[in-house]
């Protein structure tokens, strides 16, 4: 009889790992996947575009019912695992059913983190990860005509440009001087918030929220040291938290997500995790690149062939509001580094590459990312920039048309 392989969690990288282990070793293993979404996969990047009306829900999906049961998978949709019995090696889902399993995969992604601020369980407060936030957030703004978004990440900027897309008036809150400050230096961001800015999309930077206001539903978003910003909508997007409870009250070794060595396998060689509910080497992710990855890592090793996960080198390459952005390595530069700039404020172009000992240990690029790839592959290969240095200064068509 074949060995039972369970997944929980039908997400980006629960996806990636059935397409690869489906190509290296169809039917190799009798899989069930459990999903506590009411849906298929989809791609969650996607989500932005659905709630800016660029695209329906439809044209995110990436499965249905007859992709798994062309490739033998059962799928159960709105199936949330509530419990996992290590001793008798079955899950047990929220209506009490069991299923037993010889190797576990957790897939579980992360829960955004909401903060325990005055009024944030009020109707009209809502957060931005799934289908479901997405339907909430249009039902809502088709309403609503002023929101205010807490967090100036990637994941608030995408809800500020949709909800402003959507028509409304929208403020983004957000308690550090510049946005996106994980990934941009203060004049990259700078740029970008110009770029939102003539969107129509507000920013409170520096600003703490001490309270959600409002009676019977949101009314505004009360700032410590500030004023009160009127609100009919309120987006939390502060951050996330590797969905980990399940792996921790089955006892695993968890941090901040389900530990797991550099072949995926938990501190129970039963169970496997990967995404963003895992953590390998101190270290979660918050991005699709890892987690897909992990994937082709832990297919390979649930085909039966040797594979290690060193860990992900992680550049992010995003379109915010319609302004491509690149990120990676450092974003700032130490003593001694070569710190290559190319401003153009007339095309509104941003670039910063900084250079240690020849080699690319961090870019920045705003307005025009389209080098970005290629100097994620110089600087992820450690290859000496040498002759090139003038191209990945200046990007690489404005060094061709200078030669
Ligand atoms: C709006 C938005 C925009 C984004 N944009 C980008 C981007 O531009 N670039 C980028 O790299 N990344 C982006 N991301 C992040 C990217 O989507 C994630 O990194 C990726 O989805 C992680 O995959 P995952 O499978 O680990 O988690 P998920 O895709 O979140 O999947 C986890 C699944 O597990 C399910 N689950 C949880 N607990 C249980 C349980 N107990 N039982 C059963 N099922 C359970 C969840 O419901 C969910 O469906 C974005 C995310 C969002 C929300």
């Amino acid at each position: 009889m074949r060995e039972r392989l369970v997944v929980v969690g039908n997400g980006m990288a629960a996806h990636r790992l059935l397409e690869r282990l489906h190509a290296r070793a169809p039917g190799r293993w009798a899989i069930t996947v459990l999903g506590a979404e009411p849906r298929a996969n989809y791609n969650r990047i996607l989500l932005s575009a659905v709630l800016a009306g660029e695209k329906s829900a439809d044209a995110i999906m990436e499965s249905d019912a007859a992709w798994f049961a062309e490739r033998g998978i059962a799928f159960h949709a709105s199936c949330r695992v509530a419990r996992i019995d290590r001793d008798r090696r079955v899950v047990i889902d929220a209506d009490g059913i069991e299923t037993p399993y010889d190797r576990l995969v957790l897939a579980t992604g992360s829960d955004p983190i909401l903060l325990p601020l005055p009024g944030a369980n009020l109707p009209g407060v809502l957060t931005f990860r799934d289908l479901a936030d997405v339907d909430r957030l249009l039902a809502a703004s088709r309403t609503a005509r002023r929101a205010v978004v807490i967090g100036g990440g990637l994941l608030g900027l995408e809800a500020a440009f949709g909800l402003r897309r959507r028509g409304l008036e929208v403020t983004v809150v957000h308690l550090m001087g510049h946005l996106m400050e994980r990934q941009l230096d203060a004049d990259a961001s700078t740029y970008l918030r110009h770029a939102l800015e003539r969107l129509g999309i507000a920013f409170a930077l520096s600003a703490n929220t001490a309270a959600i206001e409002g009676d019977a539903h949101v009314s505004g978003v009360r700032l410590r040291d500030g004023p009160t910003l009127p609100a009919d909508l309120v987006v939390m997007a502060v951050g996330v938290r590797p969905n980990a409870a399940l792996a921790r009250e089955a006892g695993l070794a968890v941090g901040r997500g389900v530990i797991v060595d550099d072949t995926l396998a938990t501190s129970d060689p039963a169970i496997v995790a990967l995404g963003e509910c895992a953590e390998h080497r101190g270290q979660t992710y918050g991005l699709v690149a890892p987690a897909w990855e992990q994937a082709a890592i832990l297919a390979r090793h649930l085909a039966g062939e040797p594979a290690r996960y060193p860990g992900s080198i992680v550049g992010t390459n995003l379109k915010v509001a319609g302004v491509s952005v690149f990120s990676a390595g450092v974003i700032e530069a130490a003593a001694g580094d070569d710190d290559l700039l190319y401003v153009d404020p007339a095309d509104a172009l941003y670039r910063r590459v900084i250079l240690r000992d020849d080699k690319i240990v961090g870019a920045i690029l705003v307005g025009d990312s389209s080098d970005g790839g290629w100097l994620f592959d110089l600087m992820r290969e450690g290859r000496p920039v040498g002759a090139l240095r003038e191209a990945v200064a200046l990007g690489r068509d404005l060094a061709r048309a200078a030669a």
